[in-house]
């Protein structure tokens, strides 16, 4: 799966780009998913009192709401990046706003002192309403999502590459790097996706409340071996795939 960022200030053209990128991915016949990051403090798709809201106090940790023409999930906190892709398996997700995340960026803004603030490394294209009237910054493509969406298209294709495990930086460095330097080094060439050490088959996943852990390779080999080694000593105890769930 291929996420990327659309990232920004208010007012520059970000949604513009998402929808029109949208409509261009489906048509060359990529399935597609967004993800909105909503900053106002208020925001709630649930409303106190709603019977939505009692099943939530209830104790349920996540509700469906299903109405005749829409299903909502809702979760009563702020999910990480990694739980919501979880949730996910489309060809390409674009993510609206959430500039520090690991992930290969397209930026949008009004004028070139915005976009001296936005650039870094996980930045590969310019886009919204700066690129409606220019076509240049510094080695950047500019790209306009209105009058240019095949070779915006285009860009996103050759340079989006399956998302990383977006691992914090304090639990992974295996690769001798931070994903988001991973992001910024393969954009520029100097590595490849197939760096990260732990993409892949994993061997071993843990969740806790739902929230998948990351784990370096050492320690989901030391985690793997152990749990083999003790459930071997039990009748049925040997086989390829093992699931323990522990609900207290
Ligand atoms: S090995 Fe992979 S998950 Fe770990 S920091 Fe590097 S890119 Fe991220």
């Amino acid at each position: 799966m291929k996420v990327l960022s659309i990232a920004g200030y208010h007012h520059t053209g970000k949604t513009t780009v998402v929808v029109e990128l949208l409509r261009e991915l489906n048509r060359r016949g990529y399935s597609t998913a967004t993800i909105k990051d909503i900053h106002a403090e208020n925001f709630s798709m649930d409303k106190p009192g709603s019977n939505t809201w009692k099943h939530w106090e209830a104790g349920g940790k996540t509700v469906f709401a299903r109405g005749r023409e829409e299903t909502y999930q809702i979760w009563h906190r702020r999910l990480e990046l990694t739980e919501m892709l979880a949730h996910l398996s489309t060809d390409f997700v674009l993510v609206e706003g959430m500039k520090s995340a690991a992930l290969p960026r397209l930026i949008c803004a009004g004028n070139e002192e915005q976009l001296a603030e936005l650039v870094d490394e996980t930045v590969f294209g310019v886009s919204g309403i700066y690129a409606d009237t220019h076509t240049n910054y510094h080695d950047l493509p500019v790209i306009s999502a209105r009058n240019e969406i095949n070779l915006l298209a285009d860009l996103v294709e050759s340079k989006v590459f399956p998302v990383l495990p977006l691992a914090k930086p304090e639990c992974c460095s295996a690769c001798g790097m931070s994903c988001r330097e991973m992001t910024g080094a393969i954009l520029s060439g100097k590595r490849s996706r197939q760096d990260c050490r732990i993409s892949g088959k994993t061997g071993l996943t843990v969740s806790v409340d739902g929230r998948l852990l990351t784990l370096v390779p050492f320690v989901n080999r030391l985690l793997r071996q152990v749990i083999r080694a003790l459930l071997g000593n039990l009748e049925g105890g040997k086989g390829s795939r093992i699931e323990i769930i522990i609900d207290e």
